[in-house]
């Protein structure tokens, strides 16, 4: 039997508690991987265990896909109509409501993002995810297509069958909200793996699945590592289709996986080094409160993190100097305090990885303008971290951090940018800041990235695509684009002569 976690909070943020198993969920029941081992979930804030969860195995996933394949024959797929899955999706938005302060509170736990953005950015983005997609699920439907007055033809949106779906750490519920809800919308039964780092909300959401009354085996949720959960969903003969989030390199891998078992679709969206320009005619207060939104939200743990900063000659040293007021003032510490602005980054390994890059920009011979140490002496906390001098070849500039480090880079007008700012693998966002509408508006057309925001940065809504250009992904997440990453399109022909 897989052990139960109970947590209170006495904290100025939340008081509260929650209680839950932190076994694998299969089938609709919580069960033991079967190995027999556990994860440690470890605090980020202090360096502590948490808590231990079940760890899946290859075996694990088979049973898992066994379940979700019996489900999606028996209870969903093309057994249930479009609006039944739409108020299942509806309802299990509704219990998040109910359950929002307990989701955001293991969320700061977990990842040590602060509690007022868990609960105001990933819980309720998540479900107003969960909601849009709750509206298209009766909605999905194909074409009549004319030939000739012989024939009828019509095409079909299928639900895939059981889909694989592996998430990372930085956005745990909101990225299990961008997977579950259109590929339950569509009617696709699901294998997900949350990160090793992050599990606690997508178990907790088990629970709230079957709160909710959607049937057991349509979602199951195999903890555990990459090299075995993640690659057994990748390598799976039976599952038809795979969505990651994560790194390029683990995108590269999942791709490989596909290739060599059944070809499964593969969605990915992967890193970036999204550019943010900020012209000599920018509302200056603005750009400097937007372009640290950009780098500092989520401690830099955001894909689309606005990391390569491009200021105009002209207007340089002002903003330089409101820039790094702005990092300066940035209030680091407990996720639950009452005034914190930044907590910890998501463990040992992303911290030891963030100061090897800082140390590298130092050693490169870049400038730290702010930053670039320790905050505090247990956890694994940043200082917003600020870089100017630096090339176009050194690894600050070319890889991307993950973390709160941000470089600053010159530049002389819209060529020069343009091109710098397109010279990188990554394409997954862009953003410009200018008062001339049709500087903003050409400069983001030239961009190679999935997402150009104007005047504004790391904006994101249900209703609107998002992925990337490049080496950041394959395929687009939210939206009605989203849709045609779990369907299958069937063309129906009917002969109304019956004769050859
Ligand atoms: P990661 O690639 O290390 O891990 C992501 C997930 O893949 C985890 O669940 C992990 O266990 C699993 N995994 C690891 N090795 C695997 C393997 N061999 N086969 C199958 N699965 C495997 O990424 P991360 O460190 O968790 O997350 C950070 C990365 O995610 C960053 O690069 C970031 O840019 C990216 N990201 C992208 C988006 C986007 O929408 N484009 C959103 C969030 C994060």
């Amino acid at each position: 039997m897989p052990s139960t976690f109970e947590y209170k909070w006495d904290t100025p943020k939340y008081k509260g508690q929650t209680s839950f198993s932190t076994g694998l969920f299969i089938g609709g029941q919580f069960v033991d991987g079967s190995g027999g081992t556990t994860i440690d979930v470890i605090n980020p804030t202090t360096g502590k265990l948490i808590t231990t969860i079940s760890e899946g195995t290859e075996k694990d996933v088979d049973a898992a896909v066994d379940a979700a394949q019996k489900a999606f024959d028996t209870v969903w797929g093309l057994k249930v109509g479009g609006l039944e899955r739409s108020q299942l999706l509806w309802d299990l938005a509704q219990v998040m409501e109910k359950h929002k302060e307990e989701l955001a509170a293991i969320e700061a736990l977990d990842n040590g993002k602060t509690y007022d953005w868990a609960y105001g950015t990933d819980v309720t983005f998540a479900i107003e995810v969960v909601k849009y997609f709750a509206g298209w699920a009766d909605k999905i439907s194909g074409q009549t297509i004319e030939t000739d007055e012989r024939k009828l033809i019509y095409t079909r949106h299928e639900p895939i069958g059981v889909v694989g779906q592996i998430i990372p750490w930085n956005f745990p519920l909101l990225m299990w909200s961008w997977k579950i809800a259109p590929a339950l919308a569509t009617g696709n039964t699901i294998v997900l793996k949350p990160s090793e780092f992050t599990p606690l909300t997508a178990i907790r959401m088990c629970g709230l699945i079957k709160e909710a009354g959607i049937p057991d085996g349509v979602v199951n949720i195999v903890t555990g590592y990459g090299q075995t959960v993640g690659a057994a969903i990748s390598a799976h003969m039976k599952i038809e289709k795979v969505a990651f989030t994560g790194s390029t390199l683990v995108g590269r891998k999942i791709m490989e996986a596909a290739a060599k078992s059944n070809l499964k679709t593969v969605t990915l969206e992967l890193g970036g080094k999204s550019p943010n320009i900020i012209y000599d005619d920018a509302d200056l207060e603005q750009a400097v409160n937007w372009a640290a939104h950009g780098i500092f939200w989520n401690h830099g743990q955001a894909c689309c993190a606005g990391s390569r900063i491009f200021v105009q000659a002209g207007i340089y040293d002002k903003f330089m100097e409101k820039f790094v007021a702005k990092a300066r003032s940035i209030k680091v510490g407990d996720p639950f305090g009452p005034d914190t602005e930044q907590g910890p980054q998501v463990s040992q390994i992303q911290y030891d990885r963030i100061m090897g890059y800082i140390n590298s920009g130092k050693e490169e011979g870049a400038t730290v303008v702010t930053g670039g140490d320790r905050n505090g002496s247990e956890g694994y906390f940043i200082n917003p971290t600020i870089f100017t001098d630096v090339k176009p070849d050194m690894k600050i500039v070319q890889e991307e951090i993950f973390g709160p480090v941000g470089v600053v880079i010159k530049f002389t007008d819209e060529d020069d940018v343009i091109r710098q700012a397109n010279d990188t693998v990554y394409g997954l966002a862009a953003a410009v800041f200018t008062q001339n509408l049709n500087r903003a508006i050409e400069t983001a057309h030239r961009l190679q990235a999935g997402t150009a925001w104007i005047n504004c940065v790391n904006q994101l809504h249900a209703q609107v695509p998002f992925g990337g250009y490049k080496q950041s992904g394959i395929g687009r997440e939210l939206g009605e684009y989203a849709l045609a990453n779990y369907t299958n399109v069937k063309a129906v022909h009917i002969n109304l002569q019956h004769k050859k």
